[in-house]
């Protein structure tokens, strides 16, 4: 689906990323995990074409040079949901519904039932962003970016927020929902059990690199 081939990148004098080179192959759910700061959110956002890195980005065999195209077929969580403060929740997750065609009651109706599977109510639908806790945050927009339907979901600590319970519970309705869709997913993650849970594969960063990718097994198996 991707193919990073040496791509990098600066802050001014900080190297966040160093010479990365990664596939995320179609269907896959790829975590990212290790310390803060090892570059997993600049990693994440390279992906979401929301910083121009150096080197190479292929997005289904293609060397990606404009990133609109690209952009349309990806769902981009970040960590406080990254609502629209003057929107509702529901205003939040309607947005874009309008551009795959779907009619009123059809938005509606996928609202319903994304609500009901990330549990939240009605009521908490029709409140601001700074009126839900940040696990309610984080869950609007797990429901935003799963109503345009992407092929690739980017997931930045998606159920950090969460208390453990409803962390388990969301945590296995995401599965559900990201298998039944067949949806690309990468995922950053503190949680190893989290990684675990999700991951077809993990990558672990650390100073901005790569330094070490495979299964939780392997992983497991490593010194
Ligand atoms: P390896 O040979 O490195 O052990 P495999 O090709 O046997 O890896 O794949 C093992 C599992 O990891 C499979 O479930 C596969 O779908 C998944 N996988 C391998 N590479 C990637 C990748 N780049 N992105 C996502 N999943 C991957
Ligand atoms: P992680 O997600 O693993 O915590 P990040 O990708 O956020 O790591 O950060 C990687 C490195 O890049 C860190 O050293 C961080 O301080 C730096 N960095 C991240 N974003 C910026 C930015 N917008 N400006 C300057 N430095 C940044």
């Amino acid at each position: 689906m991707f193919s990073l081939n040496n791509v990098s990148v600066r802050y001014g004098e900080t190297v966040a990323l160093r010479p990365v080179s990664l596939d995320v192959r179609p269907g896959a759910t790829l975590v990212l995990i290790g310390p803060s700061g090892s570059g997993k959110t600049t990693l994440l956002r390279v992906l979401a074409g929301l910083v121009a890195p150096e080197g190479e980005v292929r997005f289904d065999g293609e060397v990606v040079t404009d990133w609109r195209g690209v952009r349309r077929r990806l769902g981009y969580v970040v960590q406080d949901g990254g609502l629209f403060p003057h929107l509702t929740a529901r205003e939040n997750v309607a947005l874009m519904s309008h551009e795959l065609g779907r009619d009123r009651a059809e938005t509606e109706a996928r609202i319903e039932e994304l609500a009901d599977l990330t549990h939240l109510n009605r009521a908490q639908l029709d409140r601001y962003p700074a009126e839900l806790s940040g696990g309610q945050k984080q869950r609007v927009g797990i429901v935003r970016a799963l109503m345009l339907e992407p092929d690739v979901l980017l997931l930045d600590e998606p159920l950090s927020a969460l208390d453990p319970i409803i962390r388990a519970e969301l945590a296995k309705e995401l599965k559900t929902i990201i298998e039944t869709l067949g949806t690309t997913v990468v995922l950053v993650t503190h949680s190893l059990s989290e990684a675990q849970f999700f991951s077809d594969r993990l990558v672990l960063m650390r100073g901005g690199s790569v330094v070490q990718e495979g299964s939780y097994e392997e992983f497991e198996r490593a010194p």
